[in-house]
C-alpha cells in the first residue's frame, strides 16, 4: 500500500506501448465501468492501489471469484495471487464460509448488542493463541492499529511511537509518516491532511538497523510509548528481518518500559495460526489482526494480556468503540475461516506448496541469470527485480518497478492476476492446486523471459 501513497497524487496517464508478448486481453467492459466509476469516486476507486496507476491499462472490474480463480467483467479468467490482498487464505467463495454466512444472515444483519458469535470467534482464537489473553474486535486493520496505538499511549502515559521506514500500518494519521533525512528522524507526513504536529509524535528509523533504534531510545528516553513493526514487513516489498533484530526490539522495549506492538494484519493467521510472533518465538505486548481474520468480511482485532487490555473502555480509561464491531455476519465468516485453519496440517501443507512454487521459479531465474529474487515466507512471496539482498525500504530501486510493470502486463495476458504494484506481495492460498501452480509457473517463466529480453534490448 505504500506504493499507492506515492502514486496517489500522480496524474500521469499510462500510454500502453506495443505488446512484447501475447496480444492484450480485452478490457472493454472494465474500461467502460472504470469511466463511469471515475465520475463517482476520486480516481475511480475506493482504495488507491486498485487504480492500476503503476501498471498498464485500466483496472479490471471483477465479476466473481471461485477457488483460486477470478473472472473480470470481460469474461477473462485469472489464477489469482492477490487474494483480496491477503484475506482469502482459503481462496474465493469457500463453501464453508458461504454456508455459515448465509445461515447467520437469515437471523438479521446487525444488532448493536452482544451475540454468541463474538464469543465463538474469540474462543477459537484465544484457545489456540498463547500470545494474547484478551481481544477486541473492530472492523478493519487500520482501526485495529489506531486502537492499539491509543492503548499503548494510554497504558504507558507516553506519547511517542517508533515505527520503521517501509512498514505500512493502515492509514492511521500518526503512522502516515515517512523518514526524513538522517538515521533517526521525526516523521514527515506522507499524506496531505496529516498535521506535522501529529507526525512529530512519530519517530521513524530504518528496518534492520539496531544502532538507529538504540539511538532513538537514547534521544527520547522515557518518551516512547510503543515500537510498532509489521510481523514480517510485507507492504513495501517483503522485507524479511533477522530474528536477532526482532529479539533486540523485544529487549530494548522491555528495558525502557515501552510496549512492543506487532502489526500482524498481514502475517496473523498467515505464517501460522499464531502468526509472526510464533514464527520468531517472540511475545509482543500488543498484536493487531485483520485481513484473514474476517474470511473476506471487514474484521480487525487487537489483543494483549488481560492486564494491558483492562485499560480499554468500559473497563479502563482508553476509549474505543464501533457501531458495527463484532458484526454477526462478519463474525460468521471469521468463525468458518478460522475453523478451517485449525485443522491439522493446514499450514504445513500450504507453506510446503508455496515453498515448492517459489523455489522452482527461483531455480529457473538463477539458471537464466536474471536479475530477480523471489523472496518468500510461509505462503507470502515477492518478486524483487534485483540481484541485491533487500532487507530495508532503501534497498529497493524504484527503477526496478519498470520491469514489474511489463511483467504484470504479460501475466495478465497469460491469465495470472498479481496485485497491480511491484511493491505488493503475492499470496498462495489453500485453493491453489498443484496443477494451477504449475500452469502459473509456466506463465510466470514465459513472462519473465519477455521482460528480460525486452529490457536488455532497450537498455
Ligand atoms: C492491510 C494492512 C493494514 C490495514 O488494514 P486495512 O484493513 O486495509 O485497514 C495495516 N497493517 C498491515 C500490516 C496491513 O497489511
Amino acid at each position: 500500500m505504500l506504493d499507492s501513497l506515492k502514486k496517489i497524487f500522480s496524474s500521469e496517464e499510462e500510454t500502453p506501448v506495443s505488446s512484447t508478448g501475447k496480444p492484450d486481453i480485452s478490457r472493454e467492459k472494465s474500461a467502460e465501468l472504470y469511466e463511469k466509476a471515475k465520475s463517482f469516486f476520486p480516481g475511480g476507486v475506493n482504495s488507491p492501489v486498485r487504480a492500476f496507476r503503476s501498471v498498464f491499462g485500466t483496472p479490471l472490474f471483477i465479476e466473481k471469484g471461485d477457488g483460486c480463480f477470478l473472472w473480470d467483467a470481460d469474461g477473462n479468467q485469472f489464477i489469482d495471487f492477490c487474494c483480496s490482498w491477503g484475506p482469502l487464505i482459503l481462496g474465493h467463495n469457500h463453501p464453508k464460509i458461504r454456508e455459515k454466512v448465509t445461515e447467520v444472515m437469515q437471523r438479521g444483519l446487525s444488532f448493536g448488542a452482544p451475540t454468541a458469535l463474538e464469543n465463538e470467534l474469540a474462543e477459537l482464537i484465544l484457545k489456540n493463541n498463547k500470545l494474547i489473553e484478551k481481544i477486541r474486535f473492530v472492523s478493519s486493520g487500520t482501526e485495529a492499529v489506531m486502537s492499539a496505538i491509543r492503548l499503548a499511549r494510554g497504558y504507558t502515559k507516553r506519547n511517542k511511537i517508533l515505527k520503521f521506514e517501509g512498514c505500512y500500518h493502515g492509514h492511521v494519521d500518526s503512522l502516515l509518516v515517512k523518514a526524513g533525512s538522517g538515521l533517526v528522524t521525526f516523521g514527515e507526513t506522507s499524506s496531505a491532511g496529516v498535521p506535522q504536529s501529529f507526525a512529530e509524535e512519530t519517530i521513524v528509523v530504518p528496518l534492520n538497523d539496531r544502532d538507529a533504534v538504540g539511538q532513538a531510545f537514547a534521544q527520547f528516553e522515557g518518551q516512547i510509548a510503543a515500537v510498532i513493526i509489521e510481523g514480517v514487513p510485507a507492504n513495501n516489498g517483503l522485507l524479511i528481518q533477522e530474528k536477532e533484530f526482532i529479539q533486540y526490539l523485544r529487549e530494548v522495549t522491555s528495558k525502557h518500559q515501552t510496549l512492543l506492538i506487532f502489526d500482524e494484519v498481514i502475517t496473523g493467521f498467515r505464517l501460522g495460526f499464531e502468526g509472526a510472533a510464533r514464527y520468531y518465538d517472540i511475545k509482543p505486548d500488543i498484536i493487531t489482526y485483520g485481513k484473514i481474520l474476517g474470511g473476506g468480511m471487514p474484521v480487525g482485532a487487537y489483543g494483549a494480556s488481560s492486564e494491558i487490555m483492562s485499560s480499554i473502555s468500559p473497563e479502563g480509561p482508553v476509549y474505543q468503540a464501533g457501531t458495527l464491531s463484532g458484526n454477526p455476519v462478519a463474525m460468521a465468516a471469521g468463525i468458518a475461516q478460522i475453523t478451517e485453519l485449525l485443522k491439522s496440517g493446514f499450514y504445513k501443507d500450504l507453506n510446503k506448496k508455496a515453498q515448492e512454487f517459489t523455489e522452482s521459479i527461483q531455480r529457473f531465474v538463477s539458471a537464466r541469470n536474471y536479475k530477480l529474487k523471489v523472496y518468500s515466507v510461509g505462503s507470502i512471496f515477492w518478486f524483487a527485480f534485483t540481484d541485491k539482498d533487500i532487507t530495508s525500504a532503501a534497498d529497493i530501486d524504484p527503477q526496478s518497478m519498470e520491469k514489474f510493470k511489463l511483467f504484470h502486463r504479460e501475466l495478465l495476458n497469460r491469465g495470472i492476476y498479481f496485485g497491480p504494484s511491484g511493491y505488493e506481495v503475492g499470496f498462495v492460498s489453500a485453493a491453489h492446486s498443484k496443477i494451477e501452480l504449475e500452469k502459473a509457473k509456466r506463465a510466470i517463466i514465459e513472462s519473465l523471459d519477455i521482460v528480460f529480453r525486452h529490457t536488455s534490448k532497450s537498455s
